[in-house]
């Protein structure tokens, strides 16, 4: 039974499908602002003004990152703690027992820079990791995930300390005290996270400490009661005392890599969590390296993002590269979404062929980025009909610029997308100009649903974005597998500048339809004329280099979708995977109006209602 918040909420999409057609979003919008939980602070899915801003999926997490801008904190260190506050109120997305990707515009060096926060293979991870040893078959996906195998290393604690080291003001023993209080106090428990712990009561019921952490008299907490992790507190205060060494050297690293050895399972458990392999001495050899941010030039504006072991800057780069060769505009609304659509098609085809983790075999991002290769592959759309996948993936090796269509390869293998939905994004901006896109995760909607005991957080299960077997037969699959390896990512933190200038600032999770999500909205606003609240509204669709093309159900009524069948589009509404409603990600974003003003902007409907602040509404 739909409760009257989700009631509240389908109309909300309605309006905002009828809307679209009709150019009125802004005033469609309107409708779900000031959303509240009985008990929770305001949602507010955009704020406008001075000072610095933040925007994530959750209030409290929200409130956090600004409380640090208030006292002086910059941009760095109110993402952080906004990161952590998120751990504590979207445990199933984020926390430190998972990974994730920072990026970063320095206002004082104009430069953007990222940190790879992923998930690395344990050392006794082989190419054969995920085959039944008694078949050779590959394991069936739920079964892998619910498993200590799926357990990587995690890298978001180390991501925290890179980035207060490297760009922040405050220790990070600060940057964890909203989180602590959050923690302590409790937070109110929302319809949603409700939904979201009952879909997943089997499998949290079968561990004990996530049993009793999140199943509180055997139940899901129901919404409106608060909900408190003092272990998860406790946990918080024991790194800010002795530092993140007491994870990655110490005694949370111990236990990590005990749980994933032995899931702490209830007595006679129904489902078989396998034992993992992590080891602490894997724990101990974590890196999260800072590096270089993938950047493509698309129509004058210089869009930067995560480089690999993320296929998401180098998939969203090569769509806008394809795209930059038409006139995507809304003068012909069909063709524009044709376009989008057959971009990231294509996109995919190589993302699917081409990306894995750089350390481990040769990723072309220098090729998949490049201009030319994306005038290559524009070769490939016809304003007439929608292309067959799987596409033959490109050779980005050669470019040759479009000059000649180069002749297609063998054709791919239709990916099975078997990514997580879960995940979270934040954007966070300082009065100083500093802007930071991050996206964090431990893979699937509650990770591999294994609580460290009495330590409040659970593990990822990021060792499943691994491809089982070779995706393509006969051809090398760089994302195998393998001891020290990070796990393919389609996590796609983005910064765009404007002539040098932070301009937007966008993520979303959805696992591979993160990127479709990050290149409809980077679309919508740079191409159609959206404003960037109604652009993160607008409805989805997300084509992933498959026979159908996924899309939220208001999609549906878009007055486009009957010419883009007649194109040979076949659209299917997805299924719901984060509660009730079929969504296609949950977006975040910053822009920076001309008059000095920052907008920050979450999602109106989806995932509950996002949160968007600002430090000064009024100068
Ligand atoms: N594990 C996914 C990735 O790295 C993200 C999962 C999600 O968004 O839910 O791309």
């Amino acid at each position: 039974m739909p409760t009257p918040a989700r009631r509240r909420s389908r109309t909300a999409v309605a309006l905002i499908a009828a809307a679209a057609l009709t150019g009125t979003l802004s005033a469609a919008r309107a409708a779900p602002d000031n959303h509240r939980h009985p008990g929770e602070p305001p949602r507010t899915p955009v704020a406008t003004g001075y000072g610095g801003a933040v925007a994530s999926v959750n209030p409290y997490a929200t409130q956090a990152g600004l409380d640090v801008l208030k006292h002086g904190g910059n941009a760095v260190d109110a993402a952080v703690a906004t990161a952590a506050a998120l751990g504590v109120v979207e445990p199933y997305s984020s926390g430190i027992g998972g990974g994730g990707f920072f990026v970063y515009y320095d206002a004082r060096t104009h430069k953007v820079s990222t940190i790879d926060g992923r998930e690395t293979g344990p050392a006794a991870m082989t190419g054969s990791f995920f085959l039944d040893p008694a078949t050779g078959q590959p394991l069936p996906f739920t079964d892998a995930v619910n498993s200590g195998l799926s357990v990587g290393v995690p890298g978001t604690l180390m991501t925290w300390t890179t980035a207060l080291d490297k760009w922040g003001t405050i220790p990070l023993r600060k940057a964890l005290q909203g989180g602590i209080g959050i923690a302590e106090n409790g937070f109110v428990v929302s319809p949603l996270f409700s939904a979201v712990t009952q879909q997943n009561q089997q499998r949290f019921s079968q561990i004990a400490p996530t049993a009793q952490l999140f199943l509180p008299n055997g139940a899901p907490p129901p919404a409106g009661s608060v909900l408190k992790n003092p272990d998860l507190a406790a946990t918080y205060k024991l790194i800010a005392k002795d530092g993140p060494g007491v994870f990655y050297h110490g005694v949370l690293g111990q236990e990590v890599a005990a749980t994933a050895q032995h899931p702490p399972t209830i007595a006679n458990p129904t489902m078989n969590f396998r034992p993992g392999v992590l080891q602490a001495s894997d724990i101990a050899k974590y890196t999260a390296p800072v590096q270089a941010p993938t950047h493509v030039d698309y129509k004058g504006l210089d869009v930067y993002s995560i480089a690999p072991p993320s296929s998401g800057g180098t998939t969203v780069g090569e769509a806008l590269n394809i795209l930059s060769d038409f006139d995507v505009s809304s003068a012909d609304q069909v063709q524009a979404l044709h376009h989008y659509e057959e971009a990231s098609r294509i996109a995919f085809a190589d993302r699917n062929r081409w990306v894995g983790d750089a350390a481990f075999s040769a990723v072309p991002t220098k090729g998949l980025t490049s201009a030319a290769y994306g005038k290559d592959r524009a070769c490939l759309i016809s304003p007439a009909g929608t292309l067959t996948s799987p596409v033959p993936p490109g050779d980005p090796s050669a470019p040759n610029g479009g000059t000649a269509c180069p002749a297609a390869g063998p054709a791919g293998t239709e990916a099975a997308g078997t990514e997580g939905v879960s995940t979270t994004h934040l954007v966070t901006a300082d009065k100083w100009g500093d802007v930071v896109s991050y996206t964090l995760t431990i893979e699937q909607t509650g990770g591999s649903a294994i609580t460290v005991p009495h330590r409040g957080f659970l593990l990822n299960n990021e060792m499943t974005d691994f491809d089982f077997t070779p995706l393509h037969p006969g051809v090398p699959d760089p994302n195998l597998p393998d001891a020290g390896k990070r796990p393919r990512s389609s996590m796609s933190p983005t910064i765009v500048l404007k002539d040098g200038r932070p301009y937007l600032a966008v993520g979303s999770p959805g696992g591979a339809t993160i990127i479709t999500t990050v290149l409809q909205i980077l679309v919508n606003r740079l191409d159609l004329g959206m404003s960037l609240p109604d652009a993160i509204a607008a409805p989805r669709a997300s084509q992933r280099d498959r026979s159908v093309t996924d899309v939220e159900p208001a999609f549906l009524s878009l007055p486009q979708v009957p010419a883009l069948e007649a194109l040979g589009e076949k659209f299917v509404t997805v299924t719901p995977t984060f509660g009730p409603t079929p969504e296609i990600g949950a977006a975040t974003g910053l822009e920076f109006l001309p008059n000095g003003q920052v907008q920050a902007a979450a999602e109106p409907v989806r995932r509950g209602v996002g949160s968007a602040m600002v430090v000064y509404p009024v100068r």
